[in-house]
């Protein structure tokens, strides 16, 4: 798997995403282990309409990257989520969810829902 170019992309392709109930969990389980002055700095940056609410704008990288959700980590892979940086990085197959979603990120779920 060929990396993909992210740095400097400030988050481009860091919109709404699908969530599984278990990866809502999981990502409300780091979110109440973060110091509380890191998990302020994170909810309280300044974001392009539609980024990610857990997109770090300053250090330009997932905030939760150890527990992204599956099609995060997908991104860039499958014939159905190519990144347009980097287009030979997705192989032929197209990304299935393994599990069904509950909602999108940044849209259904806030940073209340995470509290
Ligand atoms: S996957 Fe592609 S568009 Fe998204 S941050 Fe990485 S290089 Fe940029
Ligand atoms: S969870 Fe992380 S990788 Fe996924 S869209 Fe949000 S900032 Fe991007």
């Amino acid at each position: 798997m060929s990396e993909l170019p992210c740095q400097g992309c400030k988050g481009l392709c860091c919109g709404p995403v699908p969530v599984t109930d278990q990866e809502l969990k999981t990502i409300k389980k780091k979110i109440k282990a973060m110091p509380i002055k890191l998990r302020a700095e994170l909810e309280n940056q300044q974001r392009h309409y539609g980024t990610c609410i857990f997109y770090d704008m300053e250090k330009d990288k997932c905030g939760i990257h150890a527990v992204r959700p599956s099609v995060c980590r997908a991104f860039g892979y499958f014939s159905n989520m190519v990144c347009f940086r980097q287009p030979s990085a997705a192989g032929a197959a197209p990304w299935r969810a393994q599990a069904p979603s509950v909602g999108l990120l940044t849209i259904d779920f806030t940073w209340r829902d995470f509290k």
